[in-house]
């Protein structure tokens, strides 16, 4: 319905339409069971922690506790690490591997079963909109396990004229962005190639890994073989520091993925780092620009920015610019930010507080660099920690916004002429972890591609993910790749066999 008509200067005319607002569409919360408080999961039982402390976690959207959750110390994580050990020496590494997948299948059909109740928990605890959760988060969980549960009795295809051997016990530690997916990426392929492993979820989203927990319990899985201890960054440095750690799989900040890097330094533990990011989503004009808006909408607003991934820096070519920005500020004005139960909600809530001050922080310093703020004009609820889609123009290339990972819905937008400028402005970036490419010509796409050092380009879409595609950063976002075959090499030596 036409809200404004108004008659420009050339006479043309301007029709501004209200956004649509639909009828509120809550997720009940009822579906799912949150106990008042979770203990540490360890050789497949709960056990309180030993200095018996506990945290809370609350629900950003309304900062009510959710629930709380044991705090693990140097001894509980040893006492993890023990239990991983004797379960990889006396059980898990002698098991015949079609036995191992029948367990991983067995949690991927459990994940499956439980999909309602896991997509409320991921939700209510870290605040990311229901159809996200419900839509992406845990079917491409259950997907994980179940593409490596087939893996497991198959390695010698894999690697074909090698002798395939676990590393041992893996510690693995994961940030709050994609919780349940997050400790589904790194148990399934350790399980599958026969390690055992120690997982440390991040402090404000423990919820769905306990969940996991628990669901690992169902399965019958044997115990000790995935313990799961939650707790701060001491916990996960404690399970680094550990002499009886083989691996390290850490996905998580730059700047944490350094500190484990030197932990790590002159020891035989192996790690792979998946970390920060600040992909160039880049638009040629001869793209189709609708899809493209709707492309950078998606890669960068949606999960509130909260993706290692997220297509925060947008190169558009300069014959389109106009028409791009103005489409762009169209879109988000019609994106639905709030309540994250909601089936509606585009956009959730942010983190947490400190997240939520971190992004503040970048909006302040992208104005003070002289760039055009335009925010959407939605209104925000009183409670809980919130931010507008937020786009920046008359951005410069060495501008902060540019060069620096927000992790919020935060869009900086920059111009360019030829394709060599923008290759020489994408690749000048500290990471290198995606890129999207937007265009018409297919050859185009392939020059691109090689030229962009990102370890995942998208040609014509953004965000998508596959559990048999291998996903990982060049030069500051990290080393090493998670999915697909690829995800299986870290977690094994291999042994060429004789002719
Ligand atoms: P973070 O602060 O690095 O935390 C990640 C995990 O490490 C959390 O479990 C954290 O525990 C733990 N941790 C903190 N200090 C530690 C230490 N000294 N030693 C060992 N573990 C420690 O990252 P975040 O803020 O949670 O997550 C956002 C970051 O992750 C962004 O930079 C994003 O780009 C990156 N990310 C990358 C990918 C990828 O695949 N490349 C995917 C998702 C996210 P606490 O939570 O309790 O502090
Ligand atoms: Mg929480």
């Amino acid at each position: 319905m036409p809200k404004t008509i108004s008659k420009k200067k050339n006479n043309t005319i301007k029709l501004k339409f209200d956004t649509w607002q639909y009828a509120p569409a809550p997720e009940s919360k009822s579906a799912a069971s949150i106990k008042p408080q979770y203990d540490l999961f360890i050789n497949g039982e709960w056990v309180k922690p030993s200095g018996n402390k506990y945290f809370d976690t609350i629900n950003p959207a309304t900062e009510e506790k959710l629930s709380e959750v044991a705090e693990a110390n140097v001894a509980d994580v040893d006492k993890a690490v023990s239990a991983a050990r004797r379960s990889y020496e006396k059980v898990w590494k002698k098991m015949p591997a079609k036995e191992r997948a029948k367990y991983i299948f067995r949690i991927a059909r459990i994940v499956q079963e439980k999909a309602r109740e896991l997509a409320i928990i991921e939700t209510l605890d870290g605040g990311k909109a229901i159809r996200e959760s419900r839509d992406f988060d845990v079917p491409t969980a259950a997907n994980h396990f179940f593409y490596y549960a087939g893996w497991a009795d198959k390695l010698e295809y894999a690697f074909p004229n090698c002798a395939t051997e676990p590393l041992g016990v893996a510690g693995q530690i994961i940030p709050w962005n994609f919780p349940l997916l997050m400790a589904a990426w790194k148990i399934a392929p350790a399980l599958a190639t026969g390690n055992t492993v120690v997982l440390k979820p991040a402090e404000t989203t423990s919820l769905t890994a306990l969940k996991l927990a628990e669901i690992i319990q169902e399965a019958d899985l044997p115990p000790g073989v995935v313990n799961i201890i939650t707790g701060a960054g001491s916990t996960g440095a404690a399970i680094v520091n550990h002499p009886d750690i083989n691996k390290i799989a850490f996905t998580g900040s730059t700047d944490v993925g350094k500190i484990i890097q030197r932990a790590i330094a002159g020891t035989n533990k192996k790690a792979t780092l998946e970390l920060g990011g600040k992909a160039a989503n880049i638009i040629f004009e001869d793209a189709p620009i609708d899809q493209a808006v709707e492309g950078v909408v998606n890669g960068i607003y949606f999960n509130q920015g909260h993706v290692c991934c997220a297509g925060s820096r947008l190169y558009v070519q300069e014959s389109v610019a106009k028409e791009v920005i103005r489409k762009l500020k169209d879109r988000i004005e019609s994106l639905i930010v709030g309540d994250p139960m909601d089936k509606n909600t585009d956009i959730g809530a942010i983190n947490s507080r400190q997240q939520l001050e971190t992004i503040h922080k970048y909006i302040k310093i992208g104005e003070a660099e002289g760039s055009e703020m335009y925010q959407s004009s939605c209104s925000l609820p009183a409670k809980g920690f919130w931010c507008r889609p937020t786009l920046f123009t008359n951005v410069a290339q060495s501008n902060r916004i540019a060069q620096e990972e927000i992790f919020g819905p935060v869009l900086a937008i920059l111009t360019f002429r030829t394709d060599d400028e923008v290759i020489e402005k994408a690749n000048n970036s500290p990471y290198g972890l995606s890129a999207g490419v937007w265009t018409d010509k297919g050859s185009k796409i392939f020059n691109m591609t090689k030229r962009m050092r990102a370890g995942v380009i998208w040609a014509n879409t953004f965000n998508k993910f596959d559990p048999s595609s291998p996903f990982g950063g060049y030069k500051e976002s990290g080393y090493g790749r998670e999915g697909g075959l690829h995800g299986l090499l870290p977690y094994l030596n291999l042994n060429p066999l004789s002719p």
